[in-house]
C-alpha cells in the first residue's frame, strides 16, 4: 500500500515536470529523474506509459502555405511564447524575395520544424487533376523538398485531410495512390484533427479564440486520430492583422498555462519514425 502511494506521488511529480517542457525533452526529464530511483519499485516503461497516457495532451501547432504574409507574425509569437510549431511550406512562394527572407528566419530557429506542402499547392488548387496523376504529384512534392531544402520527410496534402503513418492510409480515396507512392519513398503524410478555419473573402479566422479553445479542449477526451495527440491546422495568413494575432496569442497562452499540455512538432508524432 505504501509503495503504491509513493509510486503515484512520483508519477504525479513527473507529469508536472514533464508538461513544463516541450518537445523531445519530455523523455529526457523522465529518464534523468529515474536515475535516483530504485528500479525494483517502478519500471521505466511503466512511468513513460503512465505519463503519456494519463496526464498529458500533446498539441501540434501547424501552419500551412508559408512562407507568406503572416509567417513573420506567427513565427515571432511562437518564439516569444517558447512554443514549437511545424510549418508546411509551398515551394512556389519563394518567387517573392520577401518570402525567401521569411524562409531564412524559419530555418534559423531550430525549435521550428519545416515540412512539405508541395511546390505548386496542387497545381495551383487544381486538386482533382493533381491527385489523379500520382507521378506528377510526387514530382511536385520532390521539387518542393529540394527547393526549400526540407530535412524532414513529412508532407501535408494541399486541400485534403489525408494521413499515411505507420503504413496505414486514412483520408479521401482520391488521394490514396499519391499517399502510397510517397510512402514507398519513405515520406509520411500528416493530416490534422481540427482546423481554425479562415474566411475565403479576407483570410481572417472564422472561430473566435474562445470557440477555438472549446474545440481544442473537447479533443482532449476523444475525436483525434491518435488519442491525446491533437494536430491543429492553421494558415499563416490568418494572423497578419494585429487583432487576429491577438486571438492566436490568447489561445496559445491559455493552452500553455494548462500543465497537462505539451507542445510537439510533427516528427514527434507517434509512429513517424524519422
Ligand atoms: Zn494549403
Amino acid at each position: 500500500m505504501k509503495l503504491e502511494y509513493i509510486k503515484w506521488v512520483f508519477v504525479w511529480l513527473l507529469a508536472v515536470w514533464g508538461c513544463q517542457s516541450t518537445g523531445s525533452t519530455d523523455t529526457k526529464l523522465v529518464n534523468n529523474e529515474l536515475d535516483s530511483v530504485d528500479s525494483s519499485v517502478i519500471k521505466v516503461s511503466d512511468i513513460e506509459t503512465k505519463v503519456e497516457d494519463t496526464f498529458l495532451t500533446y498539441v501540434y501547432v501547424t501552419f500551412d502555405d508559408g512562407p507568406q504574409k503572416g509567417t513573420k507574425e506567427v513565427l515571432e509569437l511562437c518564439q516569444e511564447l517558447g512554443i514549437p510549431a511545424t510549418f508546411f511550406l509551398v515551394g512556389a512562394h519563394l518567387a517573392d524575395p520577401y518570402q525567401k527572407d521569411y524562409l531564412a528566419r524559419l530555418k534559423a530557429d531550430k525549435a521550428m520544424e519545416l515540412a512539405n506542402h508541395s511546390y505548386t499547392h496542387a497545381f495551383y488548387n487544381n486538386f482533382k487533376k493533381f491527385y489523379s496523376q500520382p507521378d506528377a504529384a510526387v514530382a511536385d512534392f520532390l521539387k518542393a523538398q529540394e527547393a526549400l531544402a526540407i530535412q524532414t520527410k513529412i508532407i501535408r496534402f494541399p486541400g485534403n485531410n489525408s494521413w499515411m503513418t505507420r503504413g496505414k492510409f486514412r483520408g479521401p480515396a482520391s488521394t490514396k495512390n499519391v499517399a502510397i507512392a510517397l510512402d514507398s519513398l519513405g515520406y509520411h503524410v500528416f493530416g490534422w484533427d481540427v482546423e481554425w478555419h479562415f474566411s475565403r473573402k479576407d483570410a481572417r479566422p472564422v472561430q473566435s479564440a474562445e470557440k477555438m479553445l472549446t474545440q481544442l479542449e473537447k479533443l482532449r477526451q476523444k475525436g483525434t486520430v491518435t488519442k491525446r495527440h491533437i494536430v491543429w491546422l492553421m494558415h499563416d495568413r490568418m494572423f497578419k492583422r494585429p487583432e487576429d494575432l491577438d486571438s492566436l496569442r490568447k489561445v496559445l497562452v491559455n493552452l500553455k498555462s494548462n500543465h497537462s499540455t505539451s507542445f510537439r512538432v510533427a516528427s514527434q508524432y507517434p509512429g513517424m519514425n524519422l
